[in-house]
């Protein structure tokens, strides 16, 4: 028999009823001779009424209380799951974070997750319980409770299939699995039903909202397969996990050399969540960079792409990059601070732009990907704004009124598009 971590998140336990098809699924995994252990999330919604409750009570509040407050959504549902299964007699006990424990690091907020003791889940897999675990919290060195981030929960479930060593982990959400692009810009966008690890990692980073990327990069790291799948599927027409007809629910995320037919493009992702910063004759001399660069580090915003052309008249230059939206006010107010160390000559940024980028395995061992993108978004006359590259993405910058067209145009250049 195997070993299964499954994840429900916000709209799968919006209410009682969704909780009862959550509840079938287990069942179903569970009568077929499993090892069954559930990780959930707080009900849709929840943890952001609690994260405004936090801001409401002081703008400048207490990161461990912070982390006792909004802790508190998945509290509910994993009673609340327990008592379904229970009353469909299926044995089953609810677990927080700190019961386990799982531990983590001291970030309040955004806690890393290091050792989760195993030995209760593993009596209690053999005594033939459930283990429904609260997902989004651990316990931190200073005996108090922490939470892991928005959207922790995919890395609640992954770490802790990592620690029982489960035959897979599976994550039921709210689409079919993980698409070619976001079905709901490109309506012939496909699901994949394979995708490499790397490259899901990008499309996470890069703007797929479907898992949170550290879940995916501890799922690389310790070789969990992951199975991204709807919840909202009948639970008693599907077959339990090793039953024929189960082999590709959904998206699997594995290695590269599992996927037989690799494409050279596997997807398109986008980000609205970045702002443009330009500095403009800047002195093109040694340590302008480190004068722009090191003020931003120390207030702890992160740049992601960074463009510095070649001089023009051989002693200034123009600098762009990018800062995440949120820290843009933030970010002026650092380099306008700075002002005196850089000599800028002037500073324009702009929050209206987004970041296309074309992700796949393939690029490796093929040439000419860019040199297509850029000439089909000329021929489209979008102007791009800063690029970055990796051996496997490709990410461009463009002013945001142009993402759809964008967006629908490389994903018919990579042959992405379903044919109908
Ligand atoms: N409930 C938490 C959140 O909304 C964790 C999660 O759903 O993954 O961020
Ligand atoms: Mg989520």
């Amino acid at each position: 028999m195997a070993r299964l971590v499954l994840k429900f998140g916000g709209t799968s336990v919006a209410d009682v009823e969704r909780i009862r098809n959550v509840a079938r699924h287990v069942k179903r995994e569970y009568d077929a001779g499993n090892d069954v252990a559930v990780v959930v999330s707080a009900m849709a919604g929840t943890t952001n009424q609690l994260v405004e409750w936090t801001r409401e009570a002081s703008a400048l509040h207490d990161a461990r209380e912070y982390d006792t407050v909004v802790a508190a959504g998945e509290q509910v549902t994993i009673g609340l799951l327990s008592i379904t299964l229970q009353a469909m007699g299926v044995p089953a006990r609810s677990w927080l974070g700190w019961q386990i424990p799982i531990r983590t690091d001291d970030s309040h907020g955004a806690a890393r997750i290091g050792e989760i003791e195993t030995d209760m889940l593993n009596t209690r897999f053999a005594e033939r319980q459930v283990a429904v675990i609260a997902g989004f919290q651990g316990l931190g060195p200073d005996n108090r409770i922490t939470t892991l981030g928005r959207g922790g929960s995919d890395t609640s479930a992954v770490a802790v299939a990592a620690a029982v060593k489960a035959d897979r982990c599976d994550i039921y959400t709210d689409v079919d699995g993980v698409f070619t692009t976001d079905p709901r810009m490109v309506t012939r966008a496909q699901r994949l039903p394979r995708i490499a690890y790397e490259e899901m990692l990008e499309m996470a980073s890069l703007g797929a909202k479907v898992l949170q990327t550290r879940s995916v990069e501890m799922a690389m790291v310790h070789g969990v397969p992951l199975c991204v799948r709807s919840s909202f599927d009948d639970p008693d027409t599907l077959k339990p996990f090793g039953q024929e007809g189960n082999e590709t629910p959904g998206t699997l995320v594995c290695d590269e050399d599992e996927i037989v037919e690799q494409q050279i493009v596997s997807g398109i992702a986008f980000a609205r969540d970045e702002a443009k910063i330009t500095l403009h004759r800047v002195p093109d001399k040694p340590g302008i960079a480190a004068s722009v660069f090191g003020p931003l580090a120390n207030a702890g915003i992160n740049v992601d792409m960074i463009v510095q052309n070649v001089s023009a008249d051989g002693s200034t230059t123009d600098m762009t990059f990018t800062v995440p939206t949120i820290d843009y006010d933030r970010a002026m107010s650092v380099i306008r601070d700075a002002e005196d160390e850089i000599h800028y000559a002037d500073l324009t940024g702009s929050t209206e732009v987004v970041k296309v980028s074309v992700i796949g395995v393939g690029m490796r061992s093929h040439a000419g990907v860019a040199a297509k993108m850029f000439e089909a978004l000329a021929g489209r006359g979008i102007n791009i704004q800063a690029i970055t590259t990796s051996e496997i993405k490709i990410s461009i910058l463009i002013d945001a009124a142009y993402t759809e067209l964008a967006v629908r145009t490389l994903h018919s250049l990579y042959g992405l598009d379903e044919t109908t």
